[in-house]
């Protein structure tokens, strides 16, 4: 499958002196404003495998942020960019149309959840498909409010700033941000303080309770949620907790939509999380995993609220771009032949017991959560104090080792596993045997 050889090999410390060459050119040209996991400089990829230009080649729990779970440069996907790209590269959708672009929609509006008649619209980033589906909800409602939860996480610009729960880094010194938006507690069982057999029933409460008396019901245009949070850290919300948001949002006449930017695209064993849920969003926003790396994103949701924006209100110069439109094409083919929502599944069995025995053995583990190829970890102290600094020796130990692993979490004392979900299920295995090593290391 993959033209990396499915092997851990370390040939230099990592990050190796290349990388070290690199990474101090780097300093010289790119803004430290953008930050680094880790700083090794990659040559290529694929599989469970990433090759650094020491020729260090590192198991990868990341997939550059749950994008590439294909697997990266996944033959399937690289065939029909390279044929693609030799036929024409962009002509702007809203100038010249094409019929990948087209395709890539008939194919979200099929799968994403819910029964009825959809309609979709392609961009370039997860952030842009969020206020799209924003500017959507407004305009098709002709009410102001957006309601978002805590740990929240939905882009870096003006308006998924403001929806965006965290400060640091995201918000710090960016504002004044875009008004209208209103915060409510997440139902996040770990950290509920009654316990998380009450989570459920009292955020609900809270949540109604808040928007009743602090917005209006009838002033909200649309609830914003991910169905598992990412950034956040990987927060899977108390059962029950997001069907009765919906059941609620129907009541009052309320869109809700479902940020599926990271939890989409066969990511947590289903092709969207919001299945599991039992939930059929209004709109769903997708992006991440969607086209095996090339970027593009997609609101998708209820005809009649796509179709309620006068033309020319949605698009962008590059939104849908052709070469991306035939990763997605690639990407969704190979998922569904390959089967890699069981694959998804699959991992999970592999880690997730592996993880509980590790929480068993140290109690600085306090919790495991997540689902499908989506799993974290989140370490704490005495009384559930994070432990961001354990947190990042484990990450710093793992990366050592050769193993890509990503951190987290609105007190950064998260640890989120995202393997491509092509991953052989050795180096999965030996990915896990790293960290157990690296948490025992700190033990
Ligand atoms: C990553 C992410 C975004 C932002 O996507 P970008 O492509 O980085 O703009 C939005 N929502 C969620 C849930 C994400 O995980």
């Amino acid at each position: 499958m993959a033209t990396v050889e499915q092997r851990r090999v370390l040939v230099t410390e990592v990050p190796g002196p290349r990388s070290r060459e690199l990474h101090a050119r780097r300093a010289a040209a790119v803004s430290s404003g953008v930050g680094t996991t880790l700083p090794v400089y990659v040559e290529r990829a694929g599989g469970g495998i990433v090759r650094d230009v020491d020729g260090n080649q590192l198991i990868d729990f990341g997939s550059g942020i749950a994008v590439t779970s294909v697997g990266n440069a996944a033959p399937r996907v690289v065939d029909a960019v390279r044929e693609q790209v030799g036929a024409f590269t962009h002509t702007c959708f809203m100038i010249t149309p094409y019929e990948g672009y087209v395709a890539v929609c008939e194919q979200l509006n099929g799968f994403t959840p819910g029964g009825f008649e959809k309609r979709s619209a392609l961009f370039n980033s997860g952030a842009e498909a969020v206020e799209n589906a924003v500017k959507v909800a407004r305009h098709a409602t002709g009410r102001p409010a957006v309601v978002v939860f805590e740990h929240a996480y939905h882009g870096r610009t003006n308006l998924t700033m403001a929806l965006t729960a965290k400060s640091m880094p995201y918000k710090h010194r960016f504002g004044p941000f875009a008004g209208e938006v209103y915060r409510v507690p997440m139902a996040y069982p770990f950290r509920w303080p009654t316990g998380q057999e009450n989570c459920a029933a009292e955020a609900f409460e809270q949540f109604t309770t808040l928007v009743h008396t602090q917005v209006g019901e009838a002033n909200v245009a649309a609830v914003v949620v991910e169905p598992i949070q990412g950034e956040g850290g990987f927060v899977v919300p108390a059962p029950g907790f997001l069907a009765s948001v919906a059941r609620w949002c129907r009541e009052h006449d309320i869109l809700l939509v479902a940020d599926e930017v990271q939890t989409g695209f066969c990511r947590t064993g289903d092709w969207f999380a919001s299945e599991h849920e039992g939930i059929e969003p209004d709109l769903v926003t997708t992006a991440k995993g969607i086209a095996g790396g090339l970027p593009l994103a997609a609101v998708t949701g209820r005809a009649e609220l796509m179709d309620a924006v006068h033309t020319g209100g949605l698009g962008g110069t590059f939104g849908g771009n052709p070469i991306a439109c035939a990763a997605a094409l690639a990407t969704i083919e190979t998922m569904r032949t390959d089967d890699h929502a069981g694959a998804a599944r699959a991992i999970e069995s592999v880690m997730r017991p592996r993880l509980d025995a590790l929480a068993e053995k140290f109690p600085f583990i306090g919790d495991v959560r997540g689902r499908g190829a989506m799993l974290a970890i989140e370490l704490v102290g005495a009384d559930k104090a994070p432990d961001p600094a354990r947190t990042a020796a484990i990450a710093a130990a793992a990366h050592r080792a050769g193993l890509v692993v990503l951190t987290a979490g609105t007190f950064g004392n998260v640890l989120r596993f995202l393997p491509p979900l092509v991953i052989p299920h050795d180096l999965l295995t030996e990915g896990m045997d790293i960290l157990e090593d690296a948490i025992t290391s700190t033990g």
